[in-house]
């Protein structure tokens, strides 16, 4: 389980998130930030920062946003 960054985050990308997780796991993409699932410990912290509302629990992305799921964990696939 982790916590996934959606689509809002495409033209924010402010890093309020990246500031607050205390497991450093939230790195910087080309378009977006990217959660690394197998670090994240599920605090939620990040989640009540994001000004645009674009982080959400794995079990609770949005519909038209459940392909970020794969989207964040192929960014650490590398
Ligand atoms: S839920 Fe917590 S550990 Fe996971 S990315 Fe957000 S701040 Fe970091
Ligand atoms: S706080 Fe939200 S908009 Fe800002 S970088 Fe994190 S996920 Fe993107």
């Amino acid at each position: 389980m982790a916590y996934v960054i959606t689509e809002p985050c495409i033209g924010t990308k402010d890093a309020s998130c990246v500031e607050v997780c205390p497991v450093d796991c939230i790195h910087e993409g080309e378009d977006q930030y990217y959660i690394d699932p197998d670090v994240c410990i599920d605090c939620g912290a990040c989640e009540a920062v994001c000004p645009v509302s674009a982080i959400y629990h794995e079990d609770f992305v949005p519909e038209e946003w459940k392909s970020y799921i794969q989207k964040n964990r192929d960014f650490f696939k590398k």
